[in-house]
């Protein structure tokens, strides 16, 4: 097994060095295919959330402030008092290698082992780690046909090979086809337009299941939210949210 990674990690250097990829953040090489888009130097200089942060417990929004452990748990931003998710938490920071491997997956669907690593790491941490069962949040049909596949699922997909969950494409549906990010829209425009974009397809698939519900970037949470209350409504017993990233607090 480990001769078998040993003789991975070699012949993906080596393709590294016949084929160099310019680093999608500095131009510099990328000395391995393992870190996708972005080179080594950008991978380091990303914030990767360890687990350590202080964050408010439900949203995952870094606090920044130092408590003692017994007191993590009740840590709360209030901006996300209304949202419907149990909790929701980020590989890291939306700036440098991450924010480039999102802007990637966008055009071509492969998550790199970087971002396994670094998702299964989150995911390995209470309380997701209670997760039964995964769900990408979905596009709309024509969305995913223009673009030839959903990149939430592709996440997705790579996790649930990682920690042995299943997936389910196919419980949670997007019926209305929503603008998502169109400039001048404020938080609760984005809010809005969601709100009642989402059904669930399969309740007996759902019922009882503590559901990690899989997106590219936190951005207002109103999209993961809005998918959580139908969640929840069929029955879910928690949606653990996780996502690539999410922007530090404007
Ligand atoms: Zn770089
Ligand atoms: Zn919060």
């Amino acid at each position: 097994m480990l001769a078998i990674r040993a003789a991975n990690l070699f012949y993906d250097s080596c393709l590294a060095l016949l084929y160099p990829q310019a680093c999608a953040v500095c131009g510099d090489s990328v000395e391995s295919r393992t870190l996708g888009v972005a080179c080594e130097r950008c991978w380091q200089a990303t914030q990767i959330f360890t687990g350590n942060e202080t964050v408010c417990w439900k949203c995952g929004a870094v606090s920044g402030g130092v408590v003692s452990p017994e007191q993590r748990e009740e840590v709360r931003c209030r901006r996300c008092d209304a949202d419907s998710f149990t909790v929701a938490r980020a590989g890291g920071t939306y700036e440098g290698a991450l924010r480039a491997s999102v802007l990637a997956l966008k055009r071509e669907p492969h998550v790199c082992n970087k971002l396994v690593e670094l998702l299964v790491n989150v995911q390995q941490q209470h309380p997701l780690s209670q997760a039964t069962r995964i769900v990408p949040v979905p596009l709309h049909k024509e969305r995913e046909q223009a673009r030839g596949f959903n990149q939430a699922g592709i996440v997705g997909l790579a996790l649930a090979r990682a920690v042995s969950l299943p997936i389910d494409e196919i419980s949670l549906k997007r019926t209305e086809h929503t603008t998502r990010h169109r400039a001048g829209m404020d938080a609760r425009d984005r809010r809005e337009s969601v709100e009642n974009a989402f059904a669930v397809s399969y309740p007996a698939l759902i019922a009882g299941e503590r559901i990690l519900l899989i997106d590219d970037v936190f951005t207002s949470g109103a999209t993961v939210s809005a998918c959580a209350k139908v969640l929840l409504q069929a029955g879910a017993a928690d949606v653990f949210v996780l996502t690539i990233a999410r922007p530090l607090p404007y």
